[in-house]
């Protein structure tokens, strides 16, 4: 039978998926047969034994089964919140479920269904209840029970118009039309070494496992493939890096003079090594590949403008590519300031962000590729395709854990085997970096520079908010900035956390009456952004209350204070990042955790924050409390490819699979023989854009 690409294969071949749902597919990221195989719960229920509800324990996080008896909504007189309540009973007893604010939920719900239940269990007014649990709808038929009651259930990630009960029938179908066809890509022999299951078995247990242990000796197999496929990818780029002709630069002693008097500042010894690091690559012929590591506030961006004017002054064109906008528009003004009056000031720098009028983007993008731009800063929006460099030699990824491999290579592409150079601020353990960024040499600026105020760092606990807001205001009195960051941007339904939008009314109206205040979230629009920061920028504004945004990179040197409010609903090291925002300048700067300390372990977790400035201490530290899973998290680690595999958790196989795919390599340079031809298909289409010319080369 000749074998089906299951990657060609639309959804749409599903029964029951036509058009409409195809595109509500789509939203998940779900196009093909393949996708939907490889589509995996968030997480399980374990629904094989539920607990009766005269059984229920307060305090825990439960699931649980029963009929609907009552559903009702009315306004709360009190809090004046709508409040939906839906009565759930078994033969044993019965649960309130309850939400806030969603009167629409009244259509989902009749008298009579069985429903199944999530959430954390608690008491009130003497009954049972649970506060916007998770829910499920059983209908009443055969297959449908099958796949989601008396069994571990998978949950899988949702978008609107889908429901967990479509998807897991969608699924099954896929698993018994398709999953035999699917050819294994795990050799044969690899797959015996190693304990493997085989991938049909292991796509069923990771989507209906009929125990725990299945799903996780399933996962394992992935993971390795996953990995095994990875590192391929990573060895075949550094293969190619290293055998590639590059551009080399001339670096001359008067270039590097005239580069330290730009700044204000003497360098620090840590950033001159890097710089001879850099200028050493830069002159040679093979293309720099290189991860600057430097904590928050060491000075990385100077390193970035080296290499940038370097480029320049031998007749090329840079490019540095920031996450945000705000970032990228600091770089860019920075650039413009370091440079004017300087023996730079003929450069040429320009902004390329997404949101340009349609005739500024078109000159820019001219420019561009005329090579009347000399250094370009920007967004995401360096990557598009029409962006053309007349000839790129220089590349700057700042904040790299934010981006991917494949985004850093589009950017590369952009030239000619230009000299690259990633940075960032998130200190990753050594062996890991080896591994994950096997491609890459990696630098280290290891100091601070000198000259900068004290940084002291207090915790209070949420209900003496108050004290932290009178810091705010004596920062303000003595002429300095102040940040507040919330950990959302709007009253959530479903959280009972201060938020950025409703705190920035009301501390207007409160407690910092009189003051300027100003708003900065993710979701403003991008004049609105540019506007809030250009003021704060210009001290016109005394404090910013703003989310996460501001995590990286910003840099205002004025501004002396931060408060963290709800600080125990962040990492340790995204606090070290917003704390990074102080402390920039001369004066000396305070952090205000305020968190809701009702365990030691929440105190003794902030509590690092307050003993260490070093940001490598803390992640080893967060490391410890939290254990691997969470450190990085899906995307701090950078590595948007992995999909399934992660890399913290599972560095036992991950290092497996690196072997195993350097064993490969060896004995097939190219993945030429008949038997790998499998493993070369599947890699060239998971990293088509950078790999191909190599295999096919
Ligand atoms: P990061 O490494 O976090 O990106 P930046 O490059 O933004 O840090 O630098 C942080 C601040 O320190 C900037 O205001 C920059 O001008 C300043 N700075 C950089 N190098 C030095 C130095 N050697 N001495 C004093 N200040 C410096
Ligand atoms: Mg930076």
């Amino acid at each position: 039978m000749k074998t089906q690409n299951l990657s060609d294969i639309s959804i749409q071949y599903l029964k029951g998926v036509g058009p409409q749902r195809k595109k509500v597919f789509e939203r998940l990221g779900v196009e093909t047969i393949e996708d939907l195989l490889y589509f995996f719960p968030r997480h399980y229920e374990d629904r094989r034994q539920m607990t009766p509800l005269a059984k229920l324990k307060v305090g825990e996080w439960q699931t649980v089964t029963g009929k609907i008896a009552n559903h009702s909504g009315r306004r709360s007189w009190y809090t004046k919140k709508h409040v939906y309540e839906v009565e759930v009973g078994d033969a044993t007893s019965r649960v309130f479920c309850v939400w806030f604010n969603r009167p629409y939920l009244d259509r989902y719900f009749k008298a009579g269904q069985q429903i199944v239940v999530y959430g954390k269990v608690d008491i009130y007014k003497d009954r049972f209840q649970i506060v916007s649990p998770d829910y499920e709808i059983i209908a009443d038929d055969e297959e449908d029970r099958a796949l989601s009651v008396d069994r571990i259930v998978p949950v899988y990630p949702m978008t609107r118009g889908m429901t967990q009960r479509s998807l897991r029938k969608a699924v099954k179908q896929c698993l018994e039309k398709y999953a035999s066809s699917l050819q294994d890509i795990l050799p044969y022999d690899i797959r015996t070494k190693y304990a493997l299951h085989n991938l049909v078995k292991s796509l069923w247990s990771i989507h209906f496992p009929d125990k725990p242990e299945d799903q996780a000796v399933a996962y394992r197999r992935v993971s390795f493939e996953e990995f095994f496929l990875f590192q391929i990818s990573v060895l075949l780029r550094r293969q190619s890096i290293v055998t590639k002709d590059g551009i080399a630069h001339a670096i001359s002693d008067e270039f590097c003079r005239d580069f330290e008097r730009l700044f204000s500042f003497v360098l620090t010894q840590s950033q001159k090594d890097v710089i001879r690091e850099v200028a050493k690559d830069l002159k040679s012929n093979s293309p720099m590949h290189r991860l600057l590591q430097g904590d928050v506030g060491c000075g990385k961006t100077v390193v970035a403008f080296f290499g940038c004017l370097a480029s320049v002054r031998n007749g090329y064109q840079a490019a540095i590519m920031a996450p945000t906008e705000i970032l990228a528009r600091q770089h860019y003004e920075n650039l413009v300031k370091t440079i004017a009056g300087s023996p730079f000031r003929d450069i040429r720098p320009c902004l390329l962000i997404s949101d340009l009028d349609v005739k500024s983007r078109a000159q820019a993008l001219a420019a561009i590729q005329e090579g009347a731009i000399d250094i370009v800063v920007g967004t995401h929006a360096l990557i598009q395709d029409a962006v053309n460099f007349r000839s790129l030699s220089f590349v700057v990824i700042d904040e790299q854990h934010k981006f991917g491999v494949r985004q850093r290579a589009l950017l590369s592409a952009k030239g000619k085997n230009p000299d690259v150079l990633v940075m960032t601020a998130t200190p990753i353990p050594r062996t890991l970096c080896l591994t994950l960024y096997g491609d890459l040499d990696v630098s280290t600026i290891s100091e601070i520079p000198p000259g900068r105020g004290s940084l002291c760092t207090t915790l209070f606990a949420q209900q003496d908010a108050g004290k932290a807001y009178e810091i705010v205001r004596q920062a303000v009195a003595r002429g300095e900035q102040t940040y507040i960051v919330y950990p959302i941007i709007d009253e959530s339904e479903d959280l009972d956390l201060k938020s950025a939008q409703e705190m920035y009314k009301t501390l207007q109206k409160g407690e910092l009456k009189g003051f300027r205040l100003g708003l900065l979230h993710g979701q403003m629009k991008k004049q609105q952004t540019q506007d809030v920061m250009r003021q704060f920028l210009n001290k016109e504004l005394d404090v910013l209350v703003a989310t996460t945004v501001l995590e990286v990179g910003v840099d205002v040197p004025n501004a002396t204070v931060m408060v963290v409010e709800h600080a125990d609903r962040f990492g340790l090291a995204q606090l070290h990042q917003l704390r990074g925002r102080i402390g920039r300048g001369a004066l000396d700067a305070q952090c205000v955790l305020v968190a809701d300390l009702a365990t030691p372990q929440a105190q003794a977790r902030l509590e690092v924050l307050l003993s260490t400035r070093d940001g490598f201490q803390i992640a080893q530290q967060d490391l410890l409390i939290r254990g691997p899973g969470e450190f990085f998290g899906r995307h701090q680690h950078g590595l948007n490819e992995l999909r399934i595999a992660n890399p913290q958790t599972q560095l036992d196989i991950l290092e497996e699979a690196r072997q195993e795919a350097i064993g490969i390599l060896a004995k097939d340079p190219k993945l030429s023989d008949v038997n790998h031809a499998i493993i070369q298909k599947t890699i060239l289409k998971r990293y088509p854009s950078y790999l191909g010319n190599i295999l096919s080369g």
